[in-house]
């Protein structure tokens, strides 16, 4: 449980404390620290490190790296361009959507495909450019709490020594198994459970310019083209198949593999340039994303699953709801309260609620494989797909697929 701690010494004392340095991170502090707030970031990881991610960002995720500076780095750094998204279900039928064609213009005509080693590194030194101080192989263990709520945080320094750092607004960005989210409370966990591993690999054959996604009878495959010759390759699984991967995440992945027959060639001819990464479960997110002195943004807030992508897109877009909300109440003393940033719990329902019922929809319509294999080809031969993949891409409203015609004809 959090707790209140005099015990260990204090590092630091900031206006603004961010936990984790990832997309939802380093935005945050970034835009803070632009506004001219202190702030202290901190990170168990050392960067630049992976994570297991596909790799994917939707020309809107790409508007909002523009805002923060950090898109021309990434393309010098070899981004890759990425048109849209291919869709085959388990039973052959496919669509393939692109960005381009959606409908509503997008910030450009395609999105970017990076290394998450690359682009976290490249968000968090902007941060740190913009005068964020950057504390890495730095764990945070526990909130501390004061009679005005959460007012820092009791951390683990590099050395193993504790101390603690203070704030007037701790920022919960550290990820799917936030130790911020948790002690803030009403943690809920969804009923899909699933676990995803992920591969780089070099030479996968007939990788095009959009991402692939495969739908099997025991989960799914993702490629996506990520620059030079390289290939991401991620595949997610029902958290109960999972459990034979323990001690051997390489060998049940080539394994699992042969379940997408036709793929299993093509990455088969490549070669694997790290071990696989595993993650999961997913599926959970907050009850409660602002408390008095603290507030939740990125997966520490909400994620669900990794199929539409765009997890980065709510980690950067989240961040900036979020410092719009905290800087009027950072402009006044003393510790910033849930009230304050209520309009910040509201803002993140009206920019993420259209686009969290097509997760459940997608995510749980592909358990249903006549169903959805029915779906995706009629979306694919109706000229539908390019909507769809607009609206998982965030730049098309959710309702242009909401709707009773749309579904009515993606159905029937
Ligand atoms: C298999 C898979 C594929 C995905 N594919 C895509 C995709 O193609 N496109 C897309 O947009 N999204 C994708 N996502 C989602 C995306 O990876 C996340 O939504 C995104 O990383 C969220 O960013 P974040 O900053 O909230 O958290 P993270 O990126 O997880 O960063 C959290 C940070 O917090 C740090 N941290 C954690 N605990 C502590 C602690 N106690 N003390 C200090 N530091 C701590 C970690 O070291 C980490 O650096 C995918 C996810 C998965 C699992």
């Amino acid at each position: 449980m959090a707790s209140s701690t005099s015990a260990s010494p204090e590092l630091a004392r900031a206006d603004v404390l961010v936990v984790g340095g990832g997309p939802a991170g380093s935005a945050a502090a970034l835009l803070l620290a632009r506004a001219g707030r202190s702030v202290v970031l901190v990170d168990r990881a050392s960067f630049p490190r992976d994570k297991a991610c596909s790799e994917y960002m939707s020309p809107e995720a790409v508007r909002i790296l523009d805002r923060l500076g950090v898109v021309s780095a990434l393309e010098e750094a070899g981004a890759m361009p990425l048109a849209g998204t291919a869709v085959t279900a388990a039973r052959g039928a496919r669509l393939h959507g692109r960005f381009a064609l959606a409908g509503h213009r997008p910030f450009r005509p395609t999105g970017l495909s990076v290394s998450r080693r690359i682009l976290d590194h490249h968000l968090l030194q902007a941060a740190r450019d913009t005068g964020v101080r950057v504390l890495e192989r730095t764990t945070v263990e526990t909130l501390w709490r004061d009679a005005g709520g959460i007012g820092g945080v009791v951390l683990r320094k590099p050395d193993g020594s504790r101390a603690t750092v203070s704030a007037r607004l701790t920022i919960g960005a550290d990820g799917l198994r936030s130790v911020v989210g948790r002690q803030m409370g009403r943690r809920r966990r969804g009923g899909l459970r699933r676990l995803a591993f992920v591969a780089h690999v070099d030479g996968v054959a007939g990788m095009g310019d959009s991402a692939e996604m495969f739908v099997g009878r025991r989960g799914y495959l993702g490629l996506n083209p990520i620059g030079g010759d390289r290939t991401n390759v991620a595949l997610v699984v029902p958290a109960g198949r999972a459990a034979a991967a323990r001690g051997r995440p390489r060998e049940f992945f080539l394994d699992a593999l042969h379940d997408f027959p036709g793929v299993s060639d093509r990455v088969g001819c490549g070669r694997m340039t790290r071990p696989v990464l595993a993650t999961g479960p997913f599926a959970v997110w907050s009850g409660r994303v602002v408390s008095d002195g603290a507030a939740l943004v990125g997966d520490a807030a909400d994620f669900f699953d990794p199929f539409t992508g765009e997890g980065i897109y709510s980690a950067l877009r989240g961040a900036e709801l979020l410092a719009e909300a905290a800087l009027p109440a950072l402009r006044g003393p003393g510790r910033v309260t849930a009230r304050a940033l209520a309009p910040y719990r509201r803002a993140r329902r009206r920019a993420f609620g259209g686009k969290w019922a097509v997760e459940r929809l997608i995510g749980y319509g592909m358990t249903f494989p006549s169903l959805f294999n029915r779906a995706v080809g009629r979306l694919g031969r109706r000229g539908m797909a390019h909507t769809l993949i607009g609206v998982t891409a965030d730049f098309v409203p959710a309702r242009a697929v909401l709707n009773p015609v749309f579904l009515a004809r993606m159905l029937l």
